[in-house]
């Protein structure tokens, strides 16, 4: 290796970002390393993670220039269609009559090469799946379980202590090890945040109807409340509660949680049957003063952790891999020092505006409408109404949540590093 280095990038933590990361740089010839206290065999396990991911279409241009394209296709279901009402009225975006409602339509943005859909919805345990796969085929190395104790940067190296007595050195060291990151701790970088004392709970359910690729959003007092078509008549729902409550929800018996879900919603969904566990994740956001230190980088939730309400927090991790990549592999093959600060702050000047806009905006979002105060619902419904009603507007949210807007790094264009 060179320079008596261990890796060219030791990447830590090896979820959704870091191991993007891994196959985006692997895929031109650099030679990262995986770190992950977790093995892959528990992140697969059917307990690890419920979730279900809205992915924008240009990450899954990204997965497709990596290799990822078929084992993931078949498990997506195409999003053709976003229903977003005001209330608490069920299916009230499919008629005239109801509040406030927002729709947003595939065929609306079609000058895009080709028909692509809004975006994707897939399960975390099939695109985790489809990266450990991925990573193995391409001989990257991943280290796991072993835990990352301790990272120390230095003037020509970026040195990482593991829980197993190791220590391993590379130029450039990533944080992508989620929110609490060992590396942004190192590099003396502060994060600022706040809890939001809400609870999303994550259950997957069977549909008696078919979904026919819509996603709906309401947003209630509580918070938002989304069904996100699945493959195989089923949907996701991601349920914003109180702690307290999303603590009772989780722990509910099935026919409790459905008839919960009956009352709710009435018929709308018609039968819905709850399949295997449910989830409940804290929510909190958490912005990093900055994403670069002297041979260190952050990407994906260690970087920013963002409330799940438009389903973007993965796809700015997503993102953020695709322009590491780019500007790590772009400085090795002009022969710069790829831990660089100079080098580095390409990436942070790329990815720093996009990521903390988002975060504000969905935080926004989530203040606007997790709440029941008359004048401020009248406020939002006719902004809502506007927006309905703008073409343009319409069109500019879709592009913004497909991740086609701005300077877009090669991978997530489609094409190879
Ligand atoms: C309810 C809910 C719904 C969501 N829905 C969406 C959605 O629809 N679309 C979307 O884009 N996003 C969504 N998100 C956000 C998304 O799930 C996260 O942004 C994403 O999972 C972050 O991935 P990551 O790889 O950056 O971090 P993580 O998933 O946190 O991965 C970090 C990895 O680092 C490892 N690690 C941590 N510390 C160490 C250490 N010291 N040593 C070694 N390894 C370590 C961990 O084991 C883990 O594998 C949602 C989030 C929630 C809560």
């Amino acid at each position: 290796m060179n320079g008596g280095f261990d890796a060219d990038v030791i990447v830590c933590g090896a979820g959704m970002t870091g191991v993007t990361l891994g196959l985006a740089l692997a895929s031109a010839g650099l030679r990262p390393l995986l770190i992950d206290r977790a093995g892959f065999e528990a992140q697969l396990a059917p307990t690890f993670d419920g979730r279900a991911s809205a992915i924008a279409f240009s990450n899954i241009r990204q997965w497709r220039a990596l290799g990822l394209g078929e084992a993931l296709l078949a498990h997506a279901q195409p999003i053709q269609q976003i229903l977003v009402t005001d209330g608490r009225t069920p299916g009230a975006a499919a008629g005239p009559a109801y509040g406030a409602f927002l729709r947003f339509e595939a065929a609306e943005i079609d000058d895009r090469d080709g028909a692509e859909p809004l975006g994707y919805m897939l399960e975390n345990r099939r695109i985790r799946a489809a990266l450990v796969e991925a990573v193995q085929a391409a001989g990257v190395t991943v280290l796991a379980p072993v835990r990352v104790e301790q990272v120390t940067l230095g003037a020509r190296a970026a040195q990482v202590a593991l829980s197993d007595g190791r220590t391993l050195s590379a130029p450039l060291v990533v944080g992508a090890e989620g929110k609490v990151s060992v590396v942004r701790r190192a590099a003396g970088i502060e994060a600022a945040g706040w809890g939001y004392g809400q609870s999303g709970v994550v259950a997957t359910i069977a549909l008696e109807r078919d979904h026919g690729g819509v996603a709906h959003e309401y947003f209630l007092p509580s918070g938002p409340f989304a069904i996100l078509p699945l493959t195989g008549q089923r949907a996701s729902l991601v349920w914003t509660e109180t702690a307290r409550r999303g603590e009772a929800l989780a722990g509910a018996g099935d026919e409790a949680f459905q008839a919960y879900l009956l009352r709710r919603f009435g018929g709308f969904l018609g039968r819905a049957e709850p399949t295997g566990p449910r989830f409940v994740y804290p929510l909190s956001l958490h912005v990093a003063a900055d994403l670069v230190a002297p041979r260190a980088a952050l990407a994906g939730d260690a970087a920013h952790v963002i409330h799940p309400i438009a389903g973007q927090g993965l796809n700015l991790g997503l993102k953020d891999a695709a322009a590491l990549a780019e500007v790590v592999v772009d400085a090795a093959r002009l022969g710069e020092d790829i831990g660089a600060p100079s080098v580095l702050e390409r990436y942070a000047r790329w990815r720093r505006l996009d990521n903390v806009a988002l975060a504000l905006a969905t935080d926004g979002f989530n203040r606007l409408f997790s709440t029941d105060n008359a004048l401020v619902r009248a406020a939002r419904d006719a902004g809502m109404a506007l927006v309905n009603r703008l073409g343009p507007a319409r069109r500019f949210f879709m592009r913004e949540a497909g991740g086609a807007v701005g300077d877009l790094p090669r991978l997530l264009r489609g094409e190879a590093l």
